[in-house]
């Protein structure tokens, strides 16, 4: 399951970073995933709880930020959004426009400790 090596390695970069901010406890983590990085929303979620068992992160809630895959079309010199299951083809002029400018991502971006 690709998820829990996800949830695993999003959990390094909160431990890493509690630990140099003093945090012991974390109630809430914001990330954001890329369409394009192939991971399904509920199964990170799962993989999540069993991760961060026994953690700073234990109980924590996941916030995913879903980005949509987004590539640069060079016929329309702009950027496009490809339809779902379309590849990488530009939905306007049907160019394969492999220029990806959003879509990959998987960061963490914010993390809350308790009040
Ligand atoms: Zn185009």
């Amino acid at each position: 399951m690709h998820e829990i090596t996800v949830a695993l390695s999003l959990l390094d970069g909160v431990q890493a970073t509690a630990l140099e901010q003093g945090i012991e406890h974390v109630s809430a983590v914001h990330v954001r995933v890329g369409a394009l990085s192939g991971v399904v929303r509920d199964a990170l979620l799962f993989s999540w709880d069993v991760a961060t068992a026994e953690t700073i992160a234990e109980g924590s809630l996941l916030r995913i930020e879903e980005i949509p895959l987004a590539v640069f079309c060079e016929r329309c010199e702009d950027e496009r959004a490809p339809l779902p299951g379309s590849g990488l083809l530009c939905p306007d002029c049907g160019t394969p426009s492999p220029r990806i400018v959003r879509g990959r991502e998987m960061q963490l971006v914010a993390m809350e400790v308790p009040a």
